[in-house]
């Protein structure tokens, strides 16, 4: 239930895997985050790989560490046309305060092996064409894609790989049967299923006791550029890595491949 990133892999996943596969979206695939996010493909978790090592195991850790590997081979091996590009994520700091916890946070992943390093203001200037930087690190894993082009191209490979994909039918209900999972539809259709994932992520509503009150609405934002000039295009992210940094409500920036500069964060809490 739900056709973003997670409800599409897990299709894809488990109809590759031989399983009678049915997606539902309220909408289409794509219409949720995954669609409309700022495509910066970045490895690893919210946690730092010592403190997922400690609370999740290493498995985890391994995980997170190689999502963005995931998504390039999904990519490549699916021949998804979405714009990929693999200039690695920087993670930037305006504040000389934050630079030991990114310094931590590198050494982490580079004692696993990761392609990291730190930048000093200079190599943030060199990398990024700004000056307000006192440092950063980049991890050479990320990148990014065009989140929509994306989401439909699981969506395409999906259905390649045996599974079916309804879109505009929104779940009302779920409830058990003897025959299995009950979903009822808002247009009054239903569907009977040995397991339901739900993966309806923001727009999760009342369909599971306890669910919703997992989700912590919060505002966000995005705007993007016209084309910028080519002088602009080689001086921003030359590189063409992607850029966020290290305040709590992070900001997020990339040039997209219209050489557009595409700038997001996150606003009030609500
Ligand atoms: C503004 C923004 C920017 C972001 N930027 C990045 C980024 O740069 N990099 C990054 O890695 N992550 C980013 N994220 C996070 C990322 O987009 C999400 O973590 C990811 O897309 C979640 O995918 P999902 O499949 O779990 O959910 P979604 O893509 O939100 O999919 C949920 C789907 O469920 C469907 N649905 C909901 N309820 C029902 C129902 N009752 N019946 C049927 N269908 C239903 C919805 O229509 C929707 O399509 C960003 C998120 C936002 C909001």
């Amino acid at each position: 239930m739900g056709a973003g990133f997670t409800g599409l892999v897990a299709a894809l996943t488990l109809a590759r895997g031989g399983a009678s596969v049915i997606v539902v979206d309220m909408v289409e695939p794509g219409f949720g985050a995954s669609g409309r996010n700022g495509g910066q493909v970045i490895p690893g978790l919210k946690d730092d790989p010592d403190t997922l090592d400690r609370v999740f195991g290493e498995a985890t850790t391994a995980f997170a560490g190689g999502t963005a590997d995931l998504v390039f081979s999904l990519i490549d091996e699916l021949g998804i046309d979405c714009d990929p590009v693999r200039g690695g994520w920087i993670q930037a700091s305006v504040k000389h305060l934050h630079l030991p916890r990114l310094e931590s946070r590198m050494a982490q992943w580079r004692a696993r092996g990761a392609a990291v390093e730190m930048l000093d203001a200079a190599g943030m200037a060199a990398a990024t064409g700004g000056r307000g930087f006192v440092g950063g690190w980049i991890d050479r894993r990320g990148g990014s894609v065009h989140p929509l082009a994306y989401a439909r191209g699981l969506a395409r490979a999906a259905l390649d790989a045996g599974a079916e994909i309804f879109r505009d039918a929104e779940a009302v209900s779920i409830t058990r049967s003897k025959d299995g999972w009950v979903l009822g539809f808002a247009n009054g259709g239903r569907l009977t299923a040995d397991q339901v994932v739900i993966a309806t992520n923001g727009y999760t509503g009342r369909l599971w006791p306890g669910l919703k009150a997992t989700v912590i609405p919060a505002n966000s934002i995005q705007v993007a550029t016209a084309p910028l000039p080519e002088d602009l295009r080689a001086r921003i992210l030359p590189g063409r890595p992607v850029v966020s940094d290290s305040r709590r409500i992070a900001n997020y920036f990339r040039i997209g491949p219209e050489g557009r500069l595409m700038m997001g964060g996150r606003g009030a809490f609500r």
